[in-house]
């Protein structure tokens, strides 16, 4: 049973199409990674995944929930996924908790439970003692652990991460990936990631799934990629030229 089972995804905007037919399955517990060019569909098929667009056809099946199908869409409040997004602002007039407890508010979750499922999502992320702290207060690095903390801080089912990385500079990018993994690999949750930065593709995932112009051209593990790319462009995408 896939954890994650998209169908024949196919999105328009208008007479604009851009997905069309993107299909894949991602086992419970991996790390699977869309990789693409800028443009090529990569936020739109997450944005699909979480429930943010409705897709124009195919379906979304989650675990033994069908999300999205012909005639059926589950908005995103109803699909116990965690998203962290490009701009993962936290808001400025609240402390690290008060971050974290809005989510749980919102799924109206007992107070009492609140203070420890705060904490423990926190320790995951290694910052328990910045609890009290405001946004500013932290640094760019902090500040994207935090947007982490707070997506995990309802244990979804599925962690959903588009571009988490790219407002951070080379050097903290490189620690981010490093303690992403060690994170992903402790947590084992299924992790959804789009990237379009090949070297974090690799160094990451269990698996990627290249995409080109709204299609999905090739899925393997980071070696089957890089060692025998499906096309010239995937082979030039990866950094290899044959
Ligand atoms: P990527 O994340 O790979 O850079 P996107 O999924 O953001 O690509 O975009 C894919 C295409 O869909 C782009 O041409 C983009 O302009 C278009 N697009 C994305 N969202 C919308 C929208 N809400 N309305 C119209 N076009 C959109
Ligand atoms: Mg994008």
């Amino acid at each position: 049973m896939p954890e994650v089972k998209v169908s024949n995804l196919s999105k328009q905007f208008g007479s604009n199409s851009v997905l069309r037919d993107v299909t894949f399955t991602i086992a419970e517990g991996e790390f699977f990674t869309l990789l693409g060019p800028s443009g090529c569909g990569k936020s739109t098929t997450l944005a699909c995944i979480a429930g943010l667009e409705r897709p124009t056809g195919g379906s979304i099946t989650i675990g033994e929930s069908t999300f999205a199908d012909e005639g059926r869409f589950v908005p995103p409040e109803g699909r116990n996924l965690g998203m962290v997004f490009q701009s993962y602002a936290l808001w400025p007039h609240m402390t690290v908790a008060q971050n974290l407890a809005m989510p749980l508010k919102i799924r109206k979750i007992d107070k009492r439970r609140q203070g420890p499922l705060i904490h423990d999502a926190l320790d995951k992320v290694g910052l328990a003692e910045l609890k009290e702290r405001y946004p500013h207060q932290l640094s760019g690095g902090q500040q994207q652990r935090v947007a982490l903390a707070r997506a995990l801080v309802y244990s979804p089912s599925v962690l959903l991460l588009d571009e988490p990385l790219s407002n951070l500079d080379a050097q903290l990018r490189e620690q981010a990936r490093a303690w992403l993994k060690r994170l992903q690999e402790e947590l084992g949750i299924t992790t959804v990631y789009v990237t379009h930065d090949q070297v974090e593709a690799l160094a990451l995932s269990d698996r990627i799934a290249v995409m080109s112009r709204g299609e999905m051209v090739q899925i393997g593990t980071p070696k089957e990629i890089y060692a025998t790319p499906a096309t010239a462009e995937v082979a030039a995408f990866v950094g290899r030229s044959n």
